[in-house]
């Protein structure tokens, strides 16, 4: 009889396929003194284990084949830098001589060590990375006990067509599993920001992560169905439903090629509307993406990542080459900067010290916290204001809250701008100032904001955990997280009637934006600029393309009146229909 279970979809797609259970024994730490004519021997023991694990890595980085995402060749040289650091070259080693323990005891040791600080960072990613620490140091032991022979997958046997089943798999094993054509994997660990994670997305491998015990349910050889979009995991399914996976494998595929013909296609609804797509940023990989699908340009530059895992803060030189060289990707398409939106849940150290807030989400967060201290704002602004020079640039303030609030940072602008003046620097005069709406106090008076501002933005991310009262990364409640609540709709709605009244374009950058069983209901409540992740924007542009807003209209707007589930339900198939 079919068993269904239940993990968390981190890479889309369907696999089909035998189970193929991995079982990496954990290597065993026998905690032993060693006498002190044995130290020196002990140290070369540890050495040569290390020079195995290396030479293990370089081999499997040699193995990945040419055309990979570079996220793969990144990973494996990240663990060949951390096997390299004097961390786990030499300090072993030293610990080995000083208290006369075995290298398995001095390993472990560091490595705990190591792990307490990744612990104390209080950021989901830093955490994410501590895997990575385990792996490169779990080597290095296995190399120990092995007496240096490779730990890495048999050649031997064939892992083609197959679903991995395992605890957690290291960067080095999903390149090998690449390699050997894997249909899907499914594992008891990780979450959506775990290395396999990143890497089934990268390599489009259908996943599932955060299994738990799977491998005590599965049994190898049995047939399963992996859906990585829902995260369900169906094992022993009848002929029936495996019928119905190979229909839905291969209409996802025939969709993903039909996407990608509509990269030159215009962004126009079926009415004629003019929508202009536009992508969210972060990382260089996203620029390449952006141009792979033709976006407008950037609706949402978060700049963030300039702050995250360093000691110092970014100075006005790093902040204008960052923007100058994403100008230069964009080719002239308008690049929108988010000023910095520290706190909360994204990293706030070194940036504030203080004491931390009882609650971050409520506390000294974006533009709070760069009012509070100019010295973090101002370089940036100079260094936008540089950037603005020498292509498209727009400014946009994060987690407005009051009128004033923007006031000041428009004032602080403005000074910036007169300093650059009185001292010859060019930059451009007009350039454009938006405000993200995002706090339910700055939607219900969004037509104050948009009297001082030239465009909106509403992120729906931060909406709708402010108007539900949800931290947004409280896996406890995020059952409640709910774009379609009334209260959400009808915030979005008083916003985007702001912006026409005042006739300046309201964009939305939260995540709603890229998922496209809402676009009609957006354009529907008069929605016409969208900015999201790259990678959705030919599903959207998909779907807008098919809509005419003339008849979809009443059924978005009777949404605005319904709390009931069921009719909530009945309305949103007769806009997607
Ligand atoms: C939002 O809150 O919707 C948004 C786009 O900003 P972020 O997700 O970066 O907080
Ligand atoms: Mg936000």
């Amino acid at each position: 009889m079919a068993l269904m279970l239940n993990g968390m979809g981190v890479s889309r797609g369907v696999a089909i396929g035998p189970v193929f259970i991995l079982h990496r024994n954990q290597p065993e730490i026998i905690e032993k003194e060693i006498d002190r004519k044995n130290v020196a021997a002990e140290v070369r023991r540890f050495k040569s284990a290390h020079s195995a694990a290396r030479k293990q890595l370089l081999k499997v980085r040699d193995a990945i084949p040419e055309g990979s995402p570079e996220d793969i060749s990144a990973f494996i040289e990240t663990h060949i830098l951390m096997l390299d650091d004097s961390m786990l070259s030499s300090t072993p080693g030293d610990l080995i001589k000083h208290h006369h323990c075995n290298a398995e005891w001095a390993l472990k040791l560091q490595r705990d060590a190591i792990v307490k600080v990744f612990e104390s960072m209080n950021d989901p990613y830093i955490a994410t990375r501590r895997d990575d620490v385990y792996h490169v140091f779990d080597r290095v032991l296995q190399a120990l006990a092995s007496g240096g022979k490779n730990r890495e997958i048999d050649d031997t046997v064939s892992w083609k067509d197959q679903i991995i089943v395992a605890d957690d798999l290291t960067p080095a094993d999903t390149v090998l599993m690449q390699h050997h054509g894997v249909a899907g994997f499914v594992t008891e660990m990780g979450g959506p920001l775990s290395h396999t994670a990143i890497l089934a997305r990268s390599l489009n491998i259908p996943a599932i992560v955060g299994l738990t015990e799977a491998r005590r349910y599965l049994k190898a050889g049995e047939q399963l169905v992996v859906d990585g979009s829902c995260g369900l995991v169906l094992a022993d399914p009848d002929d029936q439903t495996i019928d119905h996976f190979h229909k839905r494998q291969r209409e996802i595929r025939r969709k993903a090629r039909e996407l990608v013909k509509l990269t030159d296609a215009k962004p126009r609804t079926k009415s004629g509307e003019k929508i202009t797509l536009l992508a969210n940023i972060e990382i260089d990989d996203d620029l390449k993406l952006l141009r792979k699908v033709n976006a407008a340009g950037v609706g949402l530059y978060r700049t963030e990542f300039l702050y995250m895992h360093r000691k110092d803060i970014p100075d006005e030189e790093e902040h204008y080459k960052t923007y100058l060289k994403v100008l230069r990707a964009l080719r002239g398409a308008p690049l929108t900067i988010r000023t910095v939106d520290l706190g909360a849940d994204k990293e706030v150290e070194p940036v504030y010290t203080g004491p931390l807030a009882h609650n971050p989400a409520m506390g000294l967060r974006g533009i709070r916290l760069c009012l509070n201290d100019p010295s973090l704002f101002v370089p940036q602004l100079r260094a936008i204001l540089r950037a603005s020079a020498k292509g498209p640039i727009k400014i946009m303030f994060p987690m407005l809250t009051t009128v004033p609030e923007l006031l000041q940072a428009i004032q602080l602008l403005e000074n910036t701008k007169d300093t650059l003046r009185s001292k010859g620097i060019k930059f451009d005069n007009k350039i454009q100032v938006g405000g993200m709406i995002e706090v339910p106090a700055a939607a219900i008076s969004a037509a104050h904001f948009a009297e001082h501002l030239d465009f909106l933005s509403i992120g729906t991310n931060d909406l709708i955990q402010y108007t539900l009262a949800i931290d947004r990364i409280d896996d406890q409640v995020n059952y409640l997280y709910d774009p379609l609540n009334p209260a959400v709709l009808a915030l979005i709605k008083i916003v985007i009637e702001a912006g026409l009244k005042r006739k300046i374009p309201v964009t939305m950058c939260g995540e709603m934006a890229g998922n496209s069983e809402y676009t009609r209901l957006l354009l529907g409540l008069g929605l016409r600029n969208f900015s999201m992740p790259p990678n959705s924007i030919l599903e959207v542009k998909n779907v807008l393309r098919g809509t005419n807003i003339a008849t979809i209209r009443r059924h978005a707007l009777a949404l605005l009146r319904y709390s009931d589930r069921n009719k909530q339900v009945d309305l949103m198939a007769k806009l997607n229909a």
